[in-house]
């Protein structure tokens, strides 16, 4: 179309980034500059697109001014930059979306005032003019594809099974669909994924996905305003069900039943449902049993925690893209440093770029310690060895030198189990050491508590309270699982 424009603007980038070569080091510049595409040149304007908004700020904050130079010596005194930023990579069928912002120096700075930090298709402030991947209608997010999900073996069953609906809605014999797992390891993502797929893949069918909180909610809504057919009739026209977090429908009888009816219905006219739980079906309380039969009408596939590789992988992915480049050795350290869930390894990330922005920094070894480190000491300050003890000790009312005796007497020898459990749940501690802290046990000592303590809090009732009351004492929360 524009080969004229293109080629020159080839021509333009390729003698600029020979200018902005000698001016940097080879790190910064493979970092920040071999990305960068060149689109075109008119009016004495060259047009380069980048990756993302962060990778735009980075380079109007750090190098304008050999941007300026080398823009100088190509274009001359009067010549611009546009950059053309990258909002949404688009796939086969949509071609990528992105906004261009002309240079701070060269024009007014719309791009001060306009920055976000992230910005989303959702949320950005520009008028984007090709918006058909977003489609209201279906409540789908468009970032959560296949092409993004990491694979690796704490996901595999989910993502096949996930990947199988997708091509084949209503079809195989994964119907219902349920994943389940904790919080943060791409259940949203994943069910998501499924639903995009069937929308690109097959306009004609009605996809909706819905939280089972806003599901409750409308239901609420349709019995106040005496509009419950109309609720029913509207979702038995959806062709694939996506359901989130139906955990969220435990306890709430009356919203079940209706759920329940909407279920079969879909269900008997072959169309697909996708559920995802934050635990096991088998562990919903609070669900009528005649609707956690037809949950394993389908297939149950959990999602886990992410190993080392996969972790590492996911760091690539997340860095890609945001056209950032880290070094293999910083990413190894952040995959080994956080092993929580992936929704924290994008947290981590995330700050590691506004850090390195703040501070004018490139992100290495140093910048990622330090950030860790304060993330890592704001969320744990407070839950050390001793705090434990303290708590432990002034919660059951046992004296310190009791804990840590041999004592096997019954008043002891709970609050003791407590307190090791807390420390496994609290602190990095290896069990040897947590023995250490109790007159010298071993190992195994330890592990019997914990295992112990376990069981009791899934069993009994008082044992989760007293749990959750010592929490308090470390401003913590419990989250049941
Ligand atoms: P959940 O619904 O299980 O709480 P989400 O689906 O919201 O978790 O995932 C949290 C974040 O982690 C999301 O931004 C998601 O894109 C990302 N994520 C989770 N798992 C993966 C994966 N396997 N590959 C890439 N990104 C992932
Ligand atoms: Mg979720």
């Amino acid at each position: 179309m524009h080969s004229t424009s293109q080629l020159q603007a080839r021509q333009v980038w390729s003698k600029c980034l020979e200018i902005i070569h000698n001016d940097i080091n080879e790190q910064s510049f493979k970092t920040w500059f071999e990305p960068i595409i060149p689109l075109n040149v008119s009016n004495q304007t060259l047009s380069i697109q980048v990756p993302s908004q962060f990778f735009y700020e980075w380079l109007e904050e750090n190098y304008i001014h050999v941007l300026r130079k080398a823009i100088d010596f190509t274009l001359g005194k009067n010549g611009m930059l546009e950059y053309s930023i990258i909002v949404d990579k688009g796939d086969k069928k949509n071609p990528p979306i992105t906004y261009n912002i002309p240079n701070q120096k060269s024009s007014v700075p719309v791009a001060a005032q306009q920055r976000k930090p992230e910005p989303t298709l959702y949320e950005s402030p520009f008028q984007l003019k090709d918006l058909d991947s977003l489609d209201l209608d279906s409540y789908l997010n468009a970032h959560y594809t296949f092409d993004n999900f990491v694979e690796g073996d704490c996901n595999r069953l989910g993502r096949s099974a996930g990947l199988a609906v997708a091509q084949r809605p209503g079809v195989t014999s994964f119907n219902p669909l349920m994943i389940y797992g904790s919080v943060g390891l791409g259940k949203t993502h994943l069910i998501q994924a499924i639903g995009n797929y069937i929308k690109n893949t097959q306009a004609n069918k009605f996809v909706l996905y819905v939280t089972s909180e806003k599901f409750c909610n409308q239901f609420i809504n349709a019995i106040k305003n005496n509009t419950l057919q109309a609720f029913t009739n509207f979702y038995m026209q959806v062709d694939c069900l996506i359901i989130d977090d139906v955990q969220f429908l435990a306890g709430k009888e009356k919203t079940q039943e209706s759920f329940f009816h909407i279920f079969n219905h879909l269900h008997q006219s072959g169309k697909q449902i996708i559920m995802s739980s934050d635990r096991a079906p088998r562990e919903l309380a609070g669900m009528q049993d005649r609707l956690l039969s037809r949950f394993k009408w389908g297939l149950t596939a959990d999602v886990q925690q992410p190993d080392f590789e996969t972790r590492i992988a996911i760091l690539q992915k997340k860095l890609q893209a945001d056209g950032i480049y880290i070094e293999d050795k910083v990413i190894e350290y952040l995959a080994h440093s956080i092993d929580t869930n992936v929704r924290e390894m994008e947290g981590v990330i995330v700050s590691l770029m506004a850090h390195a922005s703040l501070n004018r920094k490139e992100i290495d070894m140093d910048l990622a310690r330090t950030t860790l480190k304060n993330i890592v000491v704001d969320n744990e300050k407070e839950v050390t060895v001793d705090s434990i003890l303290d708590a432990v000790t002034s919660h059951f009312d046992v004296n310190m030198s009791d804990l840590k005796s041999k004592s096997r007497k019954k008043e002891t020898v709970f609050p003791r189990q407590i307190a090791m459990y807390l420390m496994k749940e609290f602190t990095n501690l290896p069990l040897k050491s947590i023995g250490y802290h109790f007159g010298g046990r071993d190992h195994s000592t330890v592990i019997h508590a914990v295992q112990t303590i376990s069981i009791m809090l899934e069993t009994d009732k008082e044992v989760e309270k007293t749990m959750q009351k010592l929490y308090k004492y470390f401003n913590r929360v419990r989250v049941k699982n």
